[in-house]
């Protein structure tokens, strides 16, 4: 199942850091489509990610154009508060 990203972000209502979550994406500018992963939420307060690691939470690159596509992932910061990406 072919997913576009932009058009379904994610509002994911509890606390928690989603598990991964395979997901094919279609890049919007060539239509490339390629694997990635996907993670419903993370919370800062209970996994130490580091800023690498939540790059490619919150983006997935198209293997083919290089285009940075939002995945649309929920973070919760350290602060508590919401961010929608
Ligand atoms: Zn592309």
């Amino acid at each position: 199942m072919v997913r576009n990203v932009y058009l379904l972000p994610r509002i994911i209502l509890n606390n928690m850091t989603m598990p991964i979550e395979e997901i094919s994406i279609k890049c919007p500018k060539c239509g490339f489509v390629f694997r990635d992963f996907i993670r419903g939420s993370i919370n800062l307060n209970l996994d130490n990610f580091d800023d690498e690691y939540l790059d490619k939470c919150m983006f997935a690159t198209c293997p083919k154009c290089d285009t940075r596509i939002n995945k649309g992932v929920l973070i919760v910061g350290k602060d508590g508060v919401f961010n929608f990406n």
